[in-house]
């Protein structure tokens, strides 16, 4: 490898590079994959057991990106041997006492989109024909996404990481990259005290992004948003009696998005019944009861279980993870070639939604590096440019979050934005 030039460098080793890897196998075999921990440390989004496969978005655009992504999914499983896709479905929920509104929900209106785009959906049109399917909940609506479930990331991890040593791509692990530059037409990449020569590189680090863009030369990191969220899962101990009915075998994943809440239900290794929070595109469309912008998250959890998972009104908190979202200020996920930086590529800004769409991700990744941009896809949505020029500062007028952190009408952007820039600084 020493003296041989790569035809990629893939920085980070989360979800989105580990698929750029094995998509641009198709176009060469000179492949580097610089990890500066492990694939799937516990820093990473990539990381833990479950993230949520599903197609009710109420933004069309994702909600076909997802479902094509998910024939991805399947036809890797098929070649893998091995289970990573748990189809037990996803079930949106809403409740009149929590959000008295149900024809603004996310459940009601996600039905809509589904059915308008031939996914397969059930409609629960109260709280007795839901109990006849799913007895775990209390609510007043709901909305089962049929072709749904969750992804079981260790799996998926193994699978990638044996598949790609084994067709040739070098993988190094505990290899911080320092430094990105240009020697004419070459890129040298650094870590370790060594150096890669390479045709193109692609950066896949995550919340990580802003720093790595600092590490690139001529690269303006202000131009490309990724901010870092903190994020919480809790893990809730299901008492033994009533684990089967909690499993998923027997439940699909759920979510209360108006009130920033889903879970998954008990498998495999998993410590308990996952509840997490979460604040997706297009969400909170209606006022909830409990708020965890007004309250810690914890106790936003209990609210959710106590209203919504009768049986489960006494569960014990076991353990809490905490995590990073890479948010864009748009919500929208940026994948393309920096702007003005010939042949260094980025995706990035997962908005906490992205593992879905990595196989997809990752194959547009490989076609813009290697077909110079010849994607079947048409991710312009995602281009890195979108956000202006930064000479005149205009593009931050365009942003809603950017907007009110200048004139911040609405204070809990700026309290956002400030956390945000702290958040950075605390990275692991
Ligand atoms: C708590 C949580 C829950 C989520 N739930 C869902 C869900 O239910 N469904 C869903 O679809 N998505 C979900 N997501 C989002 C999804 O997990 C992420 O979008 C996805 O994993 C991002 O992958 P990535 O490869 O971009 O980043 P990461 O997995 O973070 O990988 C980046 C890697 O880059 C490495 N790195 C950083 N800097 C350097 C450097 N200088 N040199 C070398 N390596 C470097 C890091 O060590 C890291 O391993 C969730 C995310 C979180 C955090």
């Amino acid at each position: 490898m020493k003296n041989q030039n790569q035809d990629l460098v893939i920085i980070g080793g989360g979800i989105m590079g580990l698929f750029t890897a094995y998509f641009a196998l198709q176009f060469s075999k000179k492949i580097v994959l610089l990890e500066k921990r492990e694939i799937g440390n516990k820093f990473c989004a990539s990381s833990g057991y479950s993230r949520s496969i599903r197609n009710d978005y109420l933004d069309p655009f994702y909600s076909v990106m997802a479902s094509e992504s998910q024939k991805m999914w399947v036809d890797l499983e098929a070649k893998s041997k091995k289970k990573f896709i748990i189809k037990c479905g996803c079930l949106n929920i809403a409740k009149k006492q929590v959000t008295p509104k149900l024809e603004l929900t996310y459940a009601y209106k996600s039905y809509k989109i589904l059915n308008s785009l031939g996914h397969n959906a059930r409609y629960y049109k109260n709280s007795k024909k839901l109990k006849e399917k799913f007895l775990q909940f209390g609510a007043d609506i709901a909305c089962l996404d049929i072709d749904a479930g969750f992804l079981y990331i260790p799996a998926i991890l193994d699978f990638l990481k044996r598949t790609l040593i084994s067709k040739g791509v070098k993988i190094l692990e505990n290899s911080e990259v320092t430094k990105v530059k240009r020697k004419g037409k070459e890129i040298l990449v650094e870590f370790n005290k060594k150096t890669i020569r390479t045709n193109n590189v692609a950066l896949a680090v995550g919340v990580w992004s802003i720093e790595m863009l600092k590490k690139v030369e001529g690269a303006f990191w202000l131009k490309l948003p990724i901010i870092p969220i903190e994020q919480q899962l809790d893990y809730f101990e299901v008492p033994p009696y009533l684990k089967n009915k909690y499993s998923s075998e027997n439940m699909p994943v759920f979510a209360y998005l108006d009130a920033g809440i889903y879970g998954h239900p008990l498998y495999g290794q998993s410590p308990g019944l996952k509840v997490a929070y979460f604040d997706p595109m297009g969400a909170k469309l209606v006022k909830s009861v409990f708020d965890p912008q007004k309250q810690d998250i914890i106790k936003n959890n209990f609210d959710f279980i106590k209203n919504c998972l009768p049986d489960l009104k006494k569960i014990k908190l076991m353990e809490s993870e905490f995590n990073y979202y890479d948010m864009t200020p748009d919500n929208d996920f940026i994948v393309d070639e920096l702007p003005g930086i010939n042949n260094i590529f980025i995706a990035g800004g997962f908005c906490g939604t992205g593992f879905k769409f990595a196989p997809l991700i990752g194959k547009a990744m490989a076609e813009k590096i290697f077909r110079k941009n010849n994607t079947i896809y048409n991710l312009d949505r995602f281009s890195a440019g979108r956000f202006g020029k930064i000479s005149d500062l205009s593009f931050l007028k365009t942003i809603p979050m950017y907007k009110n952190f200048i004139m911040p009408k609405n204070w809990k952007y700026l309290k956002k934005g400030i956390e945000a820039l702290l958040t950075l600084k605390k990275l692991p």
